[in-house]
């Protein structure tokens, strides 16, 4: 496929620039408000470094907008190193009553090949043994949701809440694959939901949708319309929670390429405002909005004035699940024109720079 043999020739300039670093080095952790099934609590983020996403390290290439291959050391890191970095991140943290644990690992957790089997046991364990944590989220492709795997991790995590991301991204199953190059279908995804819910487990498996806004050669509005319609399906076929990632540009990538040739912007945060209170309206479950890049000039942007104040609404409204209040700024009209005649002149980038 065209696309990935693109993606392979960018991965491959990626690889040869990388500066490498140690498992140690690459490991982060850090903790904040959030919000879990049981309301408002604590949250501990920890980074685990991997031999890679198996995905971006394949002939695919990986994904147009991900460059999370550049966070991996690029070798196998072992059990017990693993183990090491996990206990002395979670360490630095006192755990407060209602906290959920999100372990990140720029990859798939539930891939034996990232995360060998007796490292994800034993962090499961460890997690299991920690009172105040109810929730543990992981990330993980649909391919390697199985059964067998989900018994395994209950029996380790015992009686808690085990959520998996997993990055469906849009529920247009074009988009995913032609501008996504994510390389599963809206069948796997189902596949994979179906076997969270039929499973008998010991534990409350529950799956979370990630939904990207605006991919690559996507208009302002189309954006819009899609990342709503996503939401709408993860939620008729049983996802429990969702969170959108609205794009911003990583180095490296098939989107930074477009993004310097100006062919390509990162959403109007005046979209993730529409798209928000669209899905508040529609949907039941909880939808968190990540506001990661905001306002910076590879994330989503308005203008200085409106920034900061519409990035803290939507943390306000993330932690609350409340449709944020409507407001006007004097960039709101650009981005009004924007969405009316982007689609006839195909644009994809902005009418108006924003820089
Ligand atoms: S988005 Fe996920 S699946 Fe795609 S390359 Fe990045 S880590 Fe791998
Ligand atoms: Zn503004």
């Amino acid at each position: 496929m065209e696309i990935q043999n693109l993606m392979q020739e960018i991965r491959e300039n990626a690889l040869d620039k990388m500066e490498k670093r140690s498992p140690e080095d690459l490991a982060a952790s850090w903790s904040g408000e959030d919000i879990l099934y049981s309301g408002k609590g604590n949250t501990i983020f920890i980074v685990l470094p991997t031999s890679g996403c198996a995905w971006a390290v394949s002939v695919s290439g990986g994904c147009t907008m991900c460059s999370y291959v550049a966070d991996s050391p690029l070798e196998k890191v072992d059990s017990e190193e693993l183990i090491d970095i996990f206990k002395k991140s979670i360490g630095k943290y006192e755990i407060k009553e209602k906290t959920v644990v999100k372990i990140f690992v720029s990859g798939s957790f539930l891939n034996p090949n990232e995360i060998p089997v007796r490292a994800r046991n034993e962090i499961l364990k460890i997690l299991k043994n920690k009172e105040n944590i109810e929730e543990v989220v992981v990330e993980s492709r649909p391919e390697y949701i199985t059964a067998e795997v989900l018994k395994e991790c209950c029996k380790f995590l015992g009686n808690k809440i085990f959520e998996i991301g997993i990055g469906l991204e849009t529920s247009n199953d074009y988009t995913r694959e032609e501008k996504i190059n994510k390389g599963f279908s809206r069948e796997d995804f189902e596949r994979a939901l179906e076997i969270i819910k039929t499973t008998n487990l010991d534990c409350d498996v529950k799956a979370k949708a990630y939904l990207f806004v605006k991919p690559i050669l996507t208009s302002e509005k189309n954006a819009i319309d899609e990342a709503v319609k996503s939401a709408e399906y993860a939620e008729s076929v049983g996802v429990s929670r969702i969170s959108f990632c609205p794009a911003t540009i990583h180095k490296d990538t098939l989107m930074e390429l477009l993004w310097k040739g100006g062919s390509y912007q990162p959403p109007w945060i005046w979209s993730i405002m529409e798209i928000i209170k669209q899905v508040r309206k529609s949907l039941d479950i909880p939808v968190i909005m990540d506001t990661a890049g905001f306002g910076s000039r590879r994330g989503p942007y308005n203008c200085k004035k409106c920034n900061s104040l519409l990035k803290n609404m939507i943390i306000d409204s993330n932690l609350n699940q409340t449709i944020p209040e409507d407001f006007e700024c004097e960039c709101k009209d650009k981005w009004r024109s924007e969405i009316e005649y982007g689609d006839i002149t195909r644009s994809t980038t902005n009418l108006i720079r924003k820089k």
